[in-house]
């Protein structure tokens, strides 16, 4: 049984993690989609908001978990029994990014491997920081992230 981890922020998450998310499932028996934080810094959501919006936004995904993890991606990976990191890929910055990422994690466990999703051109220029921009300047992010998080982030309009 390969265990996939799909780590990161999901700050929040959006239509283009759940796409890597889906196709990842279709490759892996299990995918757990772990949600990275740091006690020390706070993020745009709480992480405990951020994996409940995972959860509402994955219910049709019968082989993916939810969980949340501080530390060591590599160490969690070990914990959680997982040969694979999943990372989505959509342009040659992040491509910059994720080599040294993935060379780092290969460094300190050896039997990881990162496999990388290439995004669908729809979902390319989506990222968390931009949906967090447009909600900060009222504007509408109905068409860049799951349901449930569009609805829940429209109903803190007026705390944000
Ligand atoms: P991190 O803080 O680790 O960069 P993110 O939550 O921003 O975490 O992203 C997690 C993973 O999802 C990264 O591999 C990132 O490249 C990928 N990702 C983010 N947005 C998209 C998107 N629109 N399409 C495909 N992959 C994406």
């Amino acid at each position: 049984m390969t265990i996939a981890i799909y780590p990161g922020s999901f700050d929040p998450i959006t239509n283009g993690h759940i796409d890597i998310l889906k196709s990842g499932a279709e490759i892996f028996d299990k995918v757990i989609i772990a949600v990275a934080y740091n006690a020390d810094k706070n993020g745009f959501l709480p992480v405990s908001t951020r994996a409940e919006l995972i959860q509402e936004s994955i219910k049709d995904i019968p082989n993916v978990e939810v969980d949340c993890f501080q530390g060591l991606t590599v160490e969690y990976a070990k914990k959680r029994g997982a040969s694979v990191l999943l990372r989505g890929l959509r342009t040659s910055f992040d491509f910059e990014y994720e080599l040294q990422l993935s060379q780092t994690n290969h460094a300190l466990y050896d039997s990881i491997k990162t496999v990388f999703l290439i995004t669908k051109p729809e979902y390319n220029f989506i990222s968390s920081s931009c949906v967090r921009e447009i909600l900060l300047n009222k504007g509408d992010i109905s068409g860049f992230v799951p349901e449930p998080v569009a609805k829940y982030l429209n109903s803190k309009r007026d705390d944000i």
